[in-house]
């Protein structure tokens, strides 16, 4: 989608810290961490948020959790938090689903 900033940072015209990248996701360090370690894992292909995952898309939300996982151990994460926001109320500010992956501080719950 052209107007999508992730979709620009999946393309490279906007610079990112990548963490890692396949041919159906790529995962960057967040630009305003809150926590050590944060960064984004999003799908290639745009999607709006989770909201819009169906049939035809959901293969690539399993696909983005075992990358997750991998990550995760490559790092030694052995405690930490997945966050997707979905619309304005509940924080989403970029419409191209991502799932944050925090960790390196204790955590609250429930969420503010
Ligand atoms: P949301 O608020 O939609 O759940 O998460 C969007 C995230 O994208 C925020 O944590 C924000 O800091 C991050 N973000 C926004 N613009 C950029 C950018 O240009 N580069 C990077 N690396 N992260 C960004
Ligand atoms: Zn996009």
């Amino acid at each position: 989608m052209s107007d999508c900033l992730f979709c620009k940072i999946i393309a490279g015209d906007i610079p990112s810290s990548k963490v890692y990248e396949d041919d159906l996701c790529f995962a960057f360090n967040d630009i305003a961490p809150q926590a050590p370690t944060h960064f984004l894992v999003i799908p290639k292909a745009h999607i709006g948020s989770v909201s819009e995952v169906n049939g035809d898309n959901s293969a690539v939300v399993a696909h983005i959790f075992e990358v997750i996982a991998k990550i995760a151990k490559e790092q030694g994460m052995d405690s930490y938090r997945v966050v997707s926001n979905i619309g304005e109320q509940a924080g989403q500010s970029v419409f191209h689903l991502h799932f944050h992956v925090l960790s390196g501080r204790d955590m609250t719950w429930p969420p503010g």
